[in-house]
């Protein structure tokens, strides 16, 4: 049965401007929605690629490379977009409550909010570290950081001062995000002729092993690389308690004390809150789950993608390449369930090719088992995405 308000019309709201949702917006820009009203609502009015991240840390690429102008995707769709922070569903009243105060009605709803690091400390603990998400207030550190880093090897002297960064989480994004940062940092003391030495940097995992869902030789290739590049690399290490520019954890015989300036937690994502309190069914991370339709088990009028969504038939690792691929199904379900269509099954593949850059203009590719590296694949890199922010930046014309 068509979704549909008592005016006739139907409201379709898409909370959260992620990876799925801009995917969503551009195909609907290009094929209209009939008589339905779209909104988007997002916490960010300009929404980062998380392929290009690393090389916006490192200095490759400005903001604006980056980011997906939502107001002017949600223009092109011709849906309104709504600056807010969704906090609560109301599932039986159909509305959405914002931060703000707001509350909007909705008839079909579409869910794309991404994750957030895991922060398993505690909040006292946890208000002393950065997350690596939401990539927002990240970045307001992130070039807080730079400028402190500018600061300090501005110092000379007999016994100038260092500066210690500590990335927690030794899966891709942490590994990727450590090496974007050493890089851009000891290009900001090279600029300053201060002697890069004075970085030190450290990668802590809990795991054996940085990447631990990605080959043999590619986690062999990234031990070497941060080996090379003198980062000290901490396996088998739970932190449980941060400061003030400190962190530890437990070790035998002892516990081990690290003094950082800055510690970035990029480790297993979780949901948000809100999620779980909507009453509709998640997994153990708190994310919704969904069926092969992209709609929540709980609720077929509910539909989810990209991180915050678990498909129950194809769990998958979240990555933004499969936030990405949802996009298209989603908005031809979306489309259906707003005309009172048949909907369609999607399959996501099961193995995908990871690019992870080193920081420097150089790259590795991993897929299942396959694995090749080389400035190649970094500049191949580079053209993919820069061919997929081009969908984004140069929108068709629409005949009038
Ligand atoms: C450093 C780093 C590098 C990465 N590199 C890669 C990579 O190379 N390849 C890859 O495949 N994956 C990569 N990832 C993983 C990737 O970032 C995520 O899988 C991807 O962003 C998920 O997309 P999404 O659409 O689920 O959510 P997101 O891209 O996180 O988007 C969520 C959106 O929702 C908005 N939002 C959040 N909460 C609310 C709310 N309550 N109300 C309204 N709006 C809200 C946010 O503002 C944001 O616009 C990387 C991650 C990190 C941290």
């Amino acid at each position: 049965m068509p979704a549909s308000t008592s005016d006739g019309g139907r409201d379709i709201v898409l909370v959260g401007g992620g990876h799925s949702h801009i995917i969503v917006l551009r195909e609907i820009g290009l094929r209209a929605l009939a008589g339905a009203r779209l909104t988007l609502i997002s916490s960010a009015a300009r929404t980062p690629y998380s392929g290009m991240l690393p090389g916006y840390v490192a200095g490759h690429y400005d903001f604006d490379q980056v980011h997906v102008d939502l107001p002017r995707l949600a223009s092109f769709a011709a849906a309104r977009f709504i600056a807010d922070e969704v906090t609560a569903i109301d599932r039986a009243a159909r509305l959405v409550q914002c931060r703000s105060g707001r509350t909007l009605p909705w008839d079909l709803l579409s869910i794309d909010v991404g994750s957030t690091p895991r922060v398993d400390l505690a909040a006292s603990a946890a208000a002393h570290v950065v997350p690596v998400k939401p990539i927002g207030s990240f970045n307001q550190r992130w070039l807080a950081l730079v400028e402190r880093a500018r600061r300090i090897a501005a110092i000379a002297g007999a016994a100038p001062p260092s500066l210690t960064i500590a990335v927690v989480g030794g899966g891709a994004a942490g590994v990727e995000l450590l090496l974007a940062i050493q890089y851009r940092l000891q290009h900001e003391f090279a600029r300053l002729r201060a002697d890069p030495a004075r970085l030190r940097c450290h990668l802590l995992t809990r795991d054996d092993d940085i990447l631990p869902t990605h080959a043999p030789r590619v986690r062999q290739r990234f031990r070497r690389v941060l080996a090379a590049r003198d980062v000290q690399l901490h396996l088998r290490t739970s932190v449980d308690a941060a400061g003030a520019g400190w962190l530890e954890w437990p070790s035998a015989p002892g516990r081990q004390h690290l003094a950082a300036d800055e510690v970035v937690w990029a480790t297993g994502a979780v949901g948000a809150d809100w999620l779980q309190a909507s009453g509709l069914a998640v997994d153990a991370h708190g994310f919704l789950l969904v069926g092969d339709t992209l709609q929540t088990l709980a609720d077929p009028r509910i539909f989810a993608a990209g991180d915050c969504a678990t498909m129950v038939e194809h769990r998958r690792e979240k990555a933004g390449v499969f936030a990405v691929r949802m996009g298209r199904p989603l908005a031809e379900n979306l489309r259906q369930a707003a005309a009172g269509g048949a909907l369609t099954a999607y399959r996501p593949q099961r193995r995908w090719l990871a690019l992870i850059s080193t920081g420097d203009r150089y790259g590795v590719a991993s897929r299942g088992s396959l694995f090749t590296a080389g400035r190649w694949v970094w500049h191949w890199k580079d053209w993919i995405d820069r061919r997929f922010m081009r969908l984004f930046s140069h929108l068709p014309q629409k005949s009038a």
